[in-house]
């Protein structure tokens, strides 16, 4: 008799045989292709978190979290503007796609 719906894994961490688990039962290494896949992704997220950021982002992070309203405020301007210059940005080179068609 064959078992094929019991899926065994083997820990690439200690070797341990495990049944459907997700994570291994002795040193609780994600062992299921599903678990390993989210920590990857999770490791790729963290990356882009700590990535080093350019001056302007710092700074706009620093207004964004300011004690004082008025700075915060700032920053929601400064953000807003830069959207709109993004659409104006997005309108403009419409307009000359258009004319030049
Ligand atoms: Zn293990």
């Amino acid at each position: 008799m064959s078992n094929n719906s019991i899926v065994e894994r083997k820990c690439l961490n200690c070797g341990t045989w495990n049944k459907n688990e997700d994570f291994c039962i002795s040193c609780k290494t994600a062992i299921s292709p599903k678990e390993i896949i989210k920590i990857e992704e999770e490791e790729k997220r963290l990356e882009e978190t700590n990535k080093p950021k350019d001056k302007f982002e710092v700074f706009a992070e620093k207004l964004k979290e300011h004690k004082y309203f008025i700075a915060r405020l700032t920053y929601k301007i400064g953000h807003s503007i830069g959207i709109v210059l993004a659409g104006i940005g997005a309108i403009l080179a419409w307009v000359v796609a258009m004319i030049n068609a």
